[in-house]
């Protein structure tokens, strides 16, 4: 049987692509260029009615109603609109494996009929194993890629750099993110507008 063709390392790639490579990555690592850039940005909470404890409280709860029988993984999400409402969801496994729906995306859905999504304004996540009711883990759960374009979503209509607390399944650990920064040159409804 032929050996399939292997790639090799930077092969074919021009050196405008490298260089573009690289200043993506100084992007990246630019927090206040990011912020400058962003097609979100910041503005404050008019009514935060929840201590980052309390949402993430509630993803972790939230967890633990995931239908996860497959792959072991619950993750919980609840999503605050400026008003202060919360919707939560978790992720929904399938025997299709691929028919699988994260909980972002579940709590989006959800917020989406509650409040609309031009109202998100943070976001709490959690994830890991289950056992005995409770949730455990030490590895911070970040939102998968595909999340984080529907997050994006949100943050283009609501016109915020949408707030992304991260946390473990134990609860022990806490990343904050924005959107602007896990997606960085995301692609949104705004670019669209070129089509009208
Ligand atoms: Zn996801």
């Amino acid at each position: 049987m032929p050996g399939l063709p292997q790639a090799k390392a930077g092969e074919g790639i021009s050196t405008q692509t490298v260089a573009a490579i690289r200043n993506n990555r100084a992007f990246i690592n630019s927090d206040s260029q990011i912020r400058k850039t962003s097609a979100c940005p910041v503005h404050g909470l008019k009514d935060k009615s929840m201590t980052e404890e309390d949402l993430l409280a509630l993803a972790r709860s939230a967890a633990l109603k995931a239908y996860a029988p497959y792959s072991g993984f619950h993750v919980g999400c609840a999503v605050e609109s400026v008003d202060g409402e919360i919707v939560t969801g978790a992720n929904m496994e399938n025997a299709c494996y691929r028919l699988g729906i994260c909980a972002e995306q579940s709590a989006l859905t959800a917020a989406q009929h509650q409040f609309g999504l031009g109202k998100v304004a943070r976001i709490a996540i959690a994830g890991g194993g289950a056992e005995n009711g409770d949730l455990n883990g030490q590895i911070v759960c970040t939102p998968c890629g595909g999340c984080r374009q529907a997050i994006f979503e949100a943050a283009q209509l609501s016109g915020r750099d949408v707030e992304i607390l991260c946390s473990n399944g134990e609860g022990s650990a806490v990343d904050r993110h924005r959107i602007g920064e896990l997606l960085p040159h995301g692609f949104g409804p705004a670019n669209l507008r070129d089509a009208d």
